[in-house]
């Protein structure tokens, strides 16, 4: 079997919802990935934020092995030794008092916001069920958190949508205030917004919306599914603007690979969760608990959030000195190792030819290169990917002598 055997297996069968590209990966190690014809390359995607620690990291496949050999899954209908590991790690690190596992960050959402709904329903206020959400943010694919979405591109076609959702501008405190009425439970925002193109927010937003929230007894939502577990140089974002949320959601880096979401509140807002309010059959299974455990124990004895600060420095140095050289690049930001690279017209030729070169990245819209690489890679890798993204932008620059590549 090679690429093109596993693409046209593929297209036989599998719904066509993804724009893919034309390879398998087959196998990963460290910072590599290998596809079905051989090739390797470097890892800047690492499955969009969640390889952190890695591919097939010795301890988080060792977890796995021995979990696998012990028991695969339970109900919860019983206690399960490995939730309470999990989220105890956790609630040392967040200062919240209470976690939920489910299985995706679409769900983590889709529970925060049902956990909202109701802290509003019990401490005496009905009439409130809205939540302002950003402009360019992205939530998930249900039909509640594509709603909560601020995009239009990932609504079309599934009309009616759920009522309750209002959207701003990222950013801007104004428009909070004043978009807030007496419909109002909840205001919910990633700390940085990946999807919608790594948006950075300023500091003084984030301290005066957690201040707002408090003083109009609205909860702050903080979408992590993508900043947290040690992406930015801190192990959640909001801890870089001084702030606390009261719900947090988390998943893509959480199991390591694994399929694991979370959402934590402090105890007044969770305690509002009784019996029968909400469920997962396969949340915090003893599999994913394993995984999850040992990629958090990883990240944290080896402070791999210190290291993606450290090195996410190192590599937005780097992309800035290439920014001078080439001004197809227009902006380069980000947090941490989770770096965007705007540039002045589309940037999939660019994917294309680092893809061919052997690096592997994503975009984060039409026009953004977004660089998500594993917690783990060092200077070397760095270097190794500046030399790739440097050719291509040269050559680019070359084939277009004028026109900037994708033009
Ligand atoms: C990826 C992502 C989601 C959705 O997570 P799924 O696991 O695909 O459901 C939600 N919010 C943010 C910020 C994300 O980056």
């Amino acid at each position: 079997m090679n690429n093109q055997n596993y693409i046209a297996a593929g297209q036989q069968v599998l719904m066509n919802t993804y724009a893919r590209q034309p390879l398998a990966i087959v196998k990963g190690q460290g910072c590599q990935v290998w596809d079905g014809d051989g090739k390797q390359y470097l890892d800047f995607v690492a499955g969009i934020a969640v390889n952190s620690v890695g591919h097939c990291h010795p301890k988080v496949v060792a977890a796995i092995q021995k979990q696998a050999e012990t028991l695969l899954h339970c109900s919860n209908l019983y206690w399960i030794p490995g939730q309470a590991q999990v989220g105890e790690i956790l609630v040392k690190a967040t200062g919240l008092d209470r976690i939920f596992f489910c299985n995706s960050g679409a769900e983590a959402n889709e529970g925060a916001l049902k956990l909202a709904r109701k802290y509003a329903k019990e401490k005496g206020h009905p009439e409130r069920f809205a939540v302002i959400t950003m402009e360019k943010s992205f939530h998930g694919r249900t039909l509640a958190t594509l709603t909560a979405t601020g995009q239009v591109k990932v609504q079309k076609g599934y009309e009616p949508l759920p009522n309750g959702f209002c959207y701003v501008p990222y950013n801007t405190m104004e428009a909070i205030a004043a978009a807030v009425n007496e419909t109002t439970c909840a205001v919910l925002l990633e700390p940085v917004q990946g999807e919608g193109g790594v948006i950075v927010p300023d500091t003084a937003y984030m301290q005066e919306l957690a201040a707002f929230c408090k003083e109009k007894d609205i909860l702050l939502i903080l979408d992590e599914v993508q900043t947290g577990i040690g992406r930015t140089g801190k192990l959640f974002a909001y801890e870089h603007f001084g702030i606390c949320p009261d719900i947090l959601t988390m998943a893509k880096a959480l199991g390591g690979g694994a399929p694991t979401g979370a959402f934590m509140a402090r105890e007044e807002v969770a305690s509002v969760f009784v019996p029968g309010d909400h469920g997962s059959t396969f949340g915090g299974n003893p599999l994913l608990m394993a995984a999850a455990k040992a990629t958090l124990e990883t990240i944290l004895t080896e402070d791999l959030s210190g290291r993606a600060a450290q090195t996410g420095q190192y590599l937005m140095a780097g992309l800035k000195k290439l920014q001078e050289r080439f001004p197809f690049i227009k902006e380069v930001r980000g947090l941490g190792l989770l770096i965007g690279i705007e540039c002045t017209g589309a940037v999939a030729p660019v994917i294309t030819a680092c893809r061919e070169a052997g690096l592997l990245i994503a975009g984060a819209g039409p026009n953004v290169l977004r660089m998500v690489p594993p917690l783990i890679i060092g200077e070397t890798e760095v270097d190794a990917a500046l030399a790739i993204l440097s050719d291509v932008f040269a050559a680019a620059e070359q084939m277009h002598s004028q026109a900037p590549p994708g033009k």
